[in-house]
């Protein structure tokens, strides 16, 4: 009699036992009932000319069909209807780009709706409705600026307005883009941008030009009117001596574990190559915040009583022993007075940057509000500390020889939108009047 009943029991757990597991793995695969997730892109409010609109897809039975349409008044047009034959099933991202002028839509709202379902046996299915506005006029771009004078490695400045907000908007040289900051003009909302020119701009022809781009996606671009002017920069060869090797190179080696054990030529050529594209990068880096206002005022100052030793835009080759052990180019001015002299910020703005930057040494890098920078090299003392709002002819450390320098001298360059330009132009009242203030008063309306 009690075998009997444990025998029953048993038999009735295990049976239990098989049903749940059965049940269990009926409703965790083709019985399963959860939705597939649906993520649209994050920015996607309004459509433009042409729109992309991108579907992240989930489901953990696996993705079986999407489908994507847009309904605007009484009309609703499929778009696009995907089924997901191959792997990966479980998680998908498809773009699906929207032409809403082949879809013969207006501008105004719609609504886009997307669709997914599973391969379980209930056909799960997720519906996302996303209201969007169709926006076709690409922004409209009203230059300030007929006449504009530009000199090969120098800077550009440039202001205009636009017929109505943009998402980006600012000027493209070649391949470089430099964000452009609102402003206003004569009480008008307008936008300023500086920009660097190119140092071979005088013997190519170079694509420069104003663009927005509104939040639809529509583009605009105008072409920047220009007289480009001549500016011959040098060439020189140096000869590395023996003396300035053993001067120099054991600091970059007790800095650069990696230099270690290697021969005084090979710690230079690495100087001179990697470390300097290295060094120019993160300076680079350090330009792309800005403070949103012009922070200066006036011509830049330039070292007291100081000789030029090396200009902007000098090409050197390098010597060692009668052979070629590298080339450079100069991106600043080299400045010479006594040893130890005052450096003084060059215009009003906050400090970015203080300490060792390799080849230039202790440095100090300044904001000046809307891209432009200005940076000291080689100083022996740093009186200046980050986040401080330094005053034209504040002093902000000693020069020295810290750094790639053979001799006591301030390297000062400066930079526009993270690019080096020739500062001269930074020194002079002239073409700070004629070519940046001129540009934003209102006269230039
Ligand atoms: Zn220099």
């Amino acid at each position: 009699m009690q075998k009997k009943s444990s025998l029953f029991w048993i038999s009735l757990i295990s049976a239990v036992a098989v049903v749940a597991g059965g049940l269990f793995w009926f409703f965790s695969t083709a019985g399963e009932w959860q939705k597939p997730e649906i993520r649209l892109s994050k920015d996607l409010r309004s459509l433009g000319q042409q729109g992309v609109l991108t579907l992240e897809l989930r489901d953990n039975r696996g993705l079986s069909a999407a489908s994507v349409r847009i309904t605007q008044g009484s009309l609703t047009l499929p778009i696009a209807s995907v089924r997901f034959d191959d792997k990966p099933l479980r998680q998908r991202t498809v773009n699906v780009p929207i032409d809403p002028f082949a879809l013969k839509l207006r501008e105004g709202s719609a609504v886009l709706t997307v669709s997914a379902s599973d391969r379980s046996l209930w056909n799960n299915t997720t519906v996302v409705t996303r209201p969007v506005t169709i926006e076709l006029s690409p922004p409209q771009i009203f230059p300030n600026n007929p006449v504009n004078i530009f000199f090969p490695g120098g800077a550009g400045v440039v202001t205009y307005r636009l017929s109505k907000p943009v998402a980006q908007t600012g000027v493209q040289v070649d391949q470089a883009y430099f964000p452009a900051h609102p402003v206003l003009i004569a009480g008008q909302a307008s936008y300023v941008c500086y920009f660097a020119i190119p140092m071979d701009a005088q013997e190519r022809l170079v694509d420069m030009r104003i663009t927005a781009r509104d939040a639809a996606g529509n583009n605009a671009a105008s072409a920047i009117p220009r007289t480009m002017k001549s500016r011959k920069f040098r060439s020189d060869k140096m000869a590395v001596s023996d003396a300035f090797l053993q001067q120099k190179m054991p600091e970059f080696q007790s800095a650069i574990p990696a230099l270690r054990g290697k021969t005084a030529i090979e710690v230079f050529r690495y100087v001179n190559g990697a470390l300097r594209l290295e060094n120019e990068q993160t300076i680079r880096d350090l330009c792309r915040k800005t403070q949103p206002r012009a922070l200066w005022e006036g011509p830049f100052l330039r070292m007291k009583n100081a000789s030029p030793m090396a200009l902007f835009g000098d090409r050197r080759t390098w010597e060692y022993q009668g052979q070629v052990v590298g080339q450079s180019l100069h991106l600043g001015e080299d400045l010479a007075s006594l040893n130890n002299s005052a450096i003084e910020a060059a215009n009003n703005g906050v400090v970015v940057f203080t300490g060792p930057l390799g080849i230039y040494g202790n440095a100090v890098l300044i904001d000046h509000g809307l891209g432009l920078f200005s940076l000291y090299g080689h100083l022996s003392a740093i009186d200046a500390r980050v986040g401080q709002a330094v005053q034209r002819g504040d002093v902000i450390g000693r020069s020295g020889t810290t750094g790639l320098a053979g001799g006591d001298h301030l390297h000062f360059s400066i930079l526009v939108g993270g690019q080096f330009v020739d500062p001269r132009e930074w020194w002079d009242p002239h073409w700070i009047e004629d070519d940046v203030m001129k540009k934003l008063q209102a006269g230039s309306l």
